[in-house]
């Protein structure tokens, strides 16, 4: 067996299988392999590995098994899981009766992360946006640094190169979501941020509120003296549930002491009160993204970045494809794709960020979502709904004695519709609460599908 309880932790020789073969599990499979692991990738779907890919698998003395988990998987001393894989998984409670320690890759890849600072950012809805920030705001300062995670690009496979580079001083800043963060025994950021805790993935967590917020308070559940953790003040399960220690760091919209920045309808303030950056010069725009930036004011507020350096990049960052992002103007009426709104809270701030007329167009995979709560923010901001997907009955009904809407069959008859009943004046906005997997691939085909559509309209190739 293999001895997890301190660190550091040695995988030589150890047999350790990797659950899940996509791209976090590859990457995952080749760092194990690196550290002297005698490592099985295991894959029970229908992953096709791309044959460059086959090639480093090979060169590093990886078996691969893919469309089922062979007996060797309930032999392994160590089993690191991919975060798509759910805990009721036939072979996780297998692994389990037998007693086969399971961690998830961020733990995994923390045990060999070089001597490095570690931000990670957690939270129902924007963390993306403000991950992405926090790695703009270290670029091009002292500090060699490295951006993944939840992201993309995982953990495990940004290891390799940066144990290769001798500059110092590094920083890690990593997107980590509730799944990554369910098995982690060291895992701990120098700086842990936590921007809100709402209704997601209740399918994923037996519709229990509290066993999601549990897995996301995993974030400081290791932390020490030395680490920080930067909280959303305003949200009240955070503020009902978050241990009380001397390193905690406040942000929000209500002021309080505590807070190291703050910000009214025309300023950010810092510690000193003083006007730190003018909102009309910030690039990102909207209620949600001011919360996003107070936390990465937050969490690079320790590592002596120039104010200088920090005011040009919110003047210049502007966001990120397929979050509440502009897409053009025709005959007067602005279209907005925010497909990465996959959740109810995110459709709450999309509707508050406008002052005109919105047409919004929901719908899509329910993750047994409770679209009620929708209603204030739609009777206020909505002059119609357009229900697309799965969940478009599901919603009509809830919705149907407050808001006009009509049913669309696909993302082009919605759209044709919305832009049939738009006036000079009103926003067209796509902005789901729900999961793209009935009708698109993901979250990034659907808003591309929403924008190939507008551009085709406006007569944009
Ligand atoms: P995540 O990575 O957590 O999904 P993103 O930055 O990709 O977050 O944003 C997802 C959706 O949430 C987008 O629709 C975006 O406009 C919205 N959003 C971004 N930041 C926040 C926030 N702080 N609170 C609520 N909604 C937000």
């Amino acid at each position: 067996m293999i001895n997890l309880n301190t660190l550091p932790i040695s995988v030589t020789d150890k047999k350790v299988t990797v659950l899940g073969a996509k791209r976090s599990g590859l990457a995952t499979a080749v760092l194990l392999a690196r550290q002297g692991a005698s490592v099985l990738l295991s894959d029970s779907g229908k992953v096709e590995i791309p044959d460059d890919i086959q090639v480093n698998l090979v060169k590093n003395n990886i078996t691969t098994e893919i469309g089922y988990h062979s007996s060797a998987v309930l032999s392994s001393d160590l089993v690191v899981i991919s975060p798509g894989i759910p805990k009721s998984a036939s072979i996780v409670t297998a692994l389990e009766s037998k007693g086969i320690p399971i961690v998830s890759e961020i733990e995994m890849a923390f045990w060999f992360m070089p001597e490095a600072k570690l931000i990670a950012v957690t939270g129902s809805n924007g963390k993306t946006t403000t991950t992405t920030l926090i790695h703009e705001l270290f670029k091009n300062t002292q500090y060699d640094v490295y951006c993944g995670g939840n992201i993309g690009i995982s953990f495990s496979s940004l290891i390799p190169e940066a144990r290769q580079i001798v500059a110092e001083p590094k920083v890690f800043v990593l997107e980590v979501s509730s799944f990554q963060l369910e098995r982690i025994i060291h895992f701990h950021p120098n700086e842990a941020v936590i921007l809100n805790v709402t209704d997601d993935h209740m399918d994923r967590y037996e519709h229990d509120i509290n066993l999601y917020l549990q897995a996301k308070l995993n974030i400081i559940r290791n932390q020490n003296g030395n680490d920080r953790y930067i909280y959303f003040a305003d949200d009240p399960l955070l503020q009902k549930n978050l241990p009380e220690r001397p390193y905690k760091l406040p942000f929000g919209i209500t002021k309080n002491p505590d807070m190291c920045f703050t910000a009214d309808n025309k300023n950010i303030y810092d510690s000193n009160n003083q006007a730190f950056i003018k909102r009309k010069d910030i690039a990102l725009l909207g209620e949600h993204n001011l919360l996003n930036i107070l936390a990465a004011l937050n969490a690079v507020s320790g590592y002596g970045i120039p104010p200088a350096h920090i005011k040009q990049v919110l003047k210049h960052f502007s966001g990120i494809e397929h979050r509440l992002e502009y897409v053009t103007t025709i005959d007067g009426i602005d279209y907005y794709n925010d497909s990465k709104a996959t959740n109810v809270d995110s459709v709450k701030y999309a509707l508050k960020s406008f002052n005109k007329p919105v047409i919004i167009i929901l719908g899509g995979r329910d993750k047994d979502a409770d679209f009620s709560t929708l209603l204030p923010l739609l009777k206020q901001h909505a002059k119609k709904a357009i229900l697309i997907g799965e969940a478009a009955a599901k919603i009509g009904k809830i919705i149907k004695s407050e808001i006009d809407y009509t049913i669309a069959d696909s993302m082009q008859d919605a759209v044709a519709e919305a832009k049939h009943i738009a006036q000079t004046g009103d926003v067209i906005l796509l902005s789901p609460a729900c999961a793209s997997y009935d009708m698109f691939d993901n979250f990034e085909h659907r808003g591309k599908a929403f924008k190939e559509i507008v551009y085709s309209l406006s007569g944009i190739q």
